[in-house]
């Protein structure tokens, strides 16, 4: 079968690189299916795009913001309309279940309605003024240009969190997607152009993060860097972009649930099943740590492996799969590595961990028990279908352990007492603390964001991401026709 050649997207036209090189990617599931070849931009494009996104800017920046509202609301409809084929596209391309690949497309609905309404809210603040015939408020202004780089996991997802709340609060937009997603890239900017967003407001640059990522965060037009991804690449990002730019990173975490002796078992088991293999673990918000108190550890760790061994894995387009296959090789090698790691560092492997001879990026779902701090498989995030069981004596020896990481996105306690979960909610260093529910399922209308390792101290969508794209600018109204010096001229 022909394999189609994907464009880039600059100022309102499709086009080959200035580099004249394409790459290609093949389906997880089956990497003897390629699935396309794509632009493999460089510096020239990025320049390029950022000067059709600086071209394009002026005009967007005073369109009426219910105006680009609706024109979010269009998206939304269009999203709808195309969700089943999608999230198929969204399966073979990066490998997650189709329950899960219309979940995420899903989630792009909802956000582009959330920042649609938005249009109608760009709320600043009026206050009072310490001097007498002043008027004191704030206003939110339009950045400029900014830059959206994300992740492979969440492909049409977190591209709509960061590219909706940009565009309503008057941004313009260079998109760099994941070199792994280059086709929902596409799919969800072939959409926004057939709901009308104007040339030049927002383009995409596909190619390796290493010169299109790099070079778009260094670009001295850009305003604001949105990043999703690895810690590493984030740290890298805060090098590059100097001063001048605001930045917004959302990164890894290693994301822990505790379970109390008081827990409703089968309730924490269905949290630690979804939390732990959805996504085959590939989720920034994964339960990869299971932190049981000792009362309830050796039957909790007996239902757990029961669970995992009627997993089902395979083709994420197959109805019957629940576990898909990792995004690429190399993170099947990653996590492979990771579960020798484990069983040298003297924790049990207590299921799984064999990597299947099949045609895809393939690991088993794997359940270490006996982890501890001083662990690799405790601290670092594995990205794959492993966790781990850690005892905790009490809820305070629960919550040391959980904190015990450089980490801080998502957490999760199963307990049926208020008090402890109170207190949970209270000393868990995280930005996101589920009761009686896995570590993930956040919803697009509150904000999304990690603490220490894990983010920037900018939290995405919800209001937060309102504020992350704008500048709350300061105004002073002076009426009183006189000079009044604030501090000075008080009675
Ligand atoms: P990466 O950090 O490898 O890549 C993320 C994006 O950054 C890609 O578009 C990548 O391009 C680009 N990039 C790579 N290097 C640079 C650079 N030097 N400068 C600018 N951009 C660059 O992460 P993954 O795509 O592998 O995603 C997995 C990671 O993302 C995990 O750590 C996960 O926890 C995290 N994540 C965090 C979430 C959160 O909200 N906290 C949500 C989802 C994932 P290219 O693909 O071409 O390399």
């Amino acid at each position: 079968m022909a394999v189609a050649t994907y464009k880039m997207y600059i100022d309102g036209k499709w086009g080959s690189s200035n580099s004249g090189e394409t790459y290609t990617r093949v389906n997880p599931a089956n990497y003897n299916q390629v699935l396309g070849r794509f632009q493999q931009g460089n510096k020239e494009d990025v320049n390029k795009a950022v000067d059709a996104a600086e071209d394009a800017f002026e005009k967007w920046r005073n369109v009426p913001p219910p105006k680009r509202g609706e024109i979010l609301l269009r998206v939304a409809q269009l999203l709808k309309e195309h969700k089943e084929e999608l999230a198929r596209t969204m399966t073979r391309e990066m490998g997650k279940v189709l329950m899960e690949t219309r979940g995420d497309v899903q989630e792009a609905i909802d956000t582009c309605e959330l920042m649609a309404g938005e249009g109608r809210r760009l709320f600043g603040r009026t206050t009072t003024s310490e001097l007498r015939d002043k008027f004191a408020m704030t206003v939110r202004l339009p950045l400029g240009v900014v830059a959206c780089i994300t992740p492979w996991n969440f492909p049409i997802a977190i591209p709509a969190w960061k590219i909706t709340a940009a565009l309503i609060c008057g941004n313009t937009v260079v998109f760099k997607p994941s070199s792994d997603t280059p086709i929902c890239a596409t799919k969800f900017i072939e959409i926004l152009e057939k709901a009308g967003v104007p040339k030049g407001v927002v383009n995409m640059v596909t190619g390796p993060g290493g010169t299109v990522g790099t070079h778009l965060v260094k670009h001295k037009k850009v305003r604001a860097v949105s990043f999703t991804g690895h810690k590493d690449t984030g740290a890298q990002i805060l090098k590059d972009a100097g001063i001048g730019k605001k930045i917004g990173l959302e990164m890894g975490s290693k994301n822990p649930i505790i379970i109390m002796d008081d827990a409703d078992l089968e309730l924490a088991l269905d949290g630690v099943v979804w939390g732990a293999f959805g996504t085959c673990g590939q989720r920034c918000t994964a339960a990869s740590r299971v932190i049981v108190h000792k009362k309830v550890k050796e039957k909790f760790q007996r239902m757990l492996i029961e669970r995992a061994k009627k997993l089902r894995m395979g083709d994420g387009l197959h109805p019957k799969t629940d576990v898909g296959p990792l995004v690429n090789k190399a993170a099947q090698e990653k996590v492979a590595k990771y579960i020798e790691l484990g069983k040298n560092e003297g924790a049990k492997l207590s299921y799984g961990g064999k990597v299947p001879k099949l045609k895809g990026w393939f690991v088993e779902p794997t359940i270490f028990t006996g982890a501890s701090p001083d662990m690799k498989i405790f601290q670092d995030e594995i990205f794959g279908p492993v966790t781990s069981l850690t005892e905790a004596r009490n809820l305070d020896h629960a919550i040391e352990l959980a904190n015990a990481v450089e980490y801080g996105l998502s957490s999760s306690i199963y307990t049926s007492n208020i008090q402890n979960a109170m207190k949970a909610i209270k000393y868990l260093e995280y930005g996101l603390t589920y009761v009686n529910s896995s570590t993930i399922g956040s919803e697009v209308h509150l904000p999304f964001g990690g603490t220490k390792a894990s983010g920037s101290g900018h939290k995405e969508v919800g209001w937060t991401g309102i504020e992350f794209f704008t500048d709350e600018k300061t105004v002073y109204i002076d009426y009183s026709g006189k000079l009044q010096r604030a501090q000075i001229d008080i009675e």
